[in-house]
C-alpha cells in the first residue's frame, strides 16, 4: 500500500509520520518511508535546487516531477511490487498545491505532467492534515529556520492550503482530511483506525 501525507507547512505531518512507521512496522509490515522533493540521491540533490534557487515557476515544477519520476522509478515502484508499504512526506498534490494553487501554474499543465510521470500511479490513501494559517505559522517560527517556500506570505499558503483542500473534495475515495489543530494523541487515534483500515 502507498500512503501520501499533505498539509501545509507547520501542519505537523512529520510528527504524524513517525508515528504511522512506528505503527506499520509494530504490525509486522515492510515499511519504506521516503520524502518529496527528494527520496533518491539524484532527487535531494534536485531538493536542494528548487528549495534554495531562484528559478522560473515552470523550472521548478519540471524539477518536481524530475525528482519524483527517479523516485518513482528506483524507490516507490520497486517496494510496491514486493509489497511493502511505502509512506511518503508529499507527492504529487503537493506540486497542485505549491506550484498550481501557491505561485498560479496552471491546473493543466500539471494534470499533464501528472499523466506522463504516473499515469496509473495513485496514493492508496493521502492524509492531509489540514490547520489555519495562523496555527501553522505559529508552529513554524517555534521550531525551524525558514527555507524560500516557508518565507512566502500568507496568501501563499492560503492559496495552496485551498488547492489541498479542492484536491480533497475532488478525490474522496482516496483523501482524508485531519484537522490537525488536534491533541496528537487525538490525531493518533484516528490514524490508528485509518491504518487498520487499510491492513
Ligand atoms: O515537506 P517539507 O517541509 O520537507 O517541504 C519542503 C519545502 O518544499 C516546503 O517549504 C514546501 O512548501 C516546499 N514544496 C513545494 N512544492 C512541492 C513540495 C514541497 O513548494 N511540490
Amino acid at each position: 500500500k502507498f500512503i501520501s501525507f499533505e498539509g501545509i507547512d507547520g501542519a505537523g505531518k512529520s510528527t504524524h509520520i513517525g508515528f504511522t512507521a512506528d505503527y506499520l512496522r509494530g504490525k509486522g509490515k515492510e515499511l519504506v518511508s521516503t520524502r518529496e522533493p527528494g527520496g533518491t540521491p539524484l532527487g535531494e540533490r534536485l531538493r536542494e535546487l528548487v528549495l534554495h534557487e531562484k528559478m522560473h515557476l515552470e523550472t521548478e515544477a519540471l524539477l518536481m516531477f524530475a525528482s519524483r519520476r527517479e523516485h518513482i522509478a528506483q524507490v516507490i515502484a520497486p517496494a510496491l511490487t514486493r509489497g511493502a508499504w511505502v509512506i511518503s512526506d508529499r507527492f504529487t498534490d503537493a506540486s497542485f498545491a505549491y506550484q498550481g494553487g501557491g505561485r498560479g501554474l496552471a491546473r493543466d499543465k500539471l494534470d499533464a505532467l501528472e499523466q506522463w510521470v504516473h499515469p496509473h500511479l495513485q496514493p492508496d490513501l493521502t492524509l492531509l492534515f489540514d490547520v489555519p494559517l495562523e496555527v501553522a505559522r505559529a508552529r513554524l517560527d517555534a521550531t525551524r529556520a525558514l527555507d524560500k517556500f516557508e518565507q512566502e506570505k500568507a496568501d501563499f499558503f492560503s492559496a495552496a492550503r485551498n488547492e489541498y483542500l479542492r484536491r480533497a473534495a475532488q478525490f474522496p475515495e482516496r483523501f482524508r482530511v485531519i484537522d490537525s489543530t488536534q491533541t496528537i494523541a487525538a490525531i493518533q487515534v484516528q490514524l490508528a483506525a485509518l491504518l487498520d483500515g487499510l491492513l
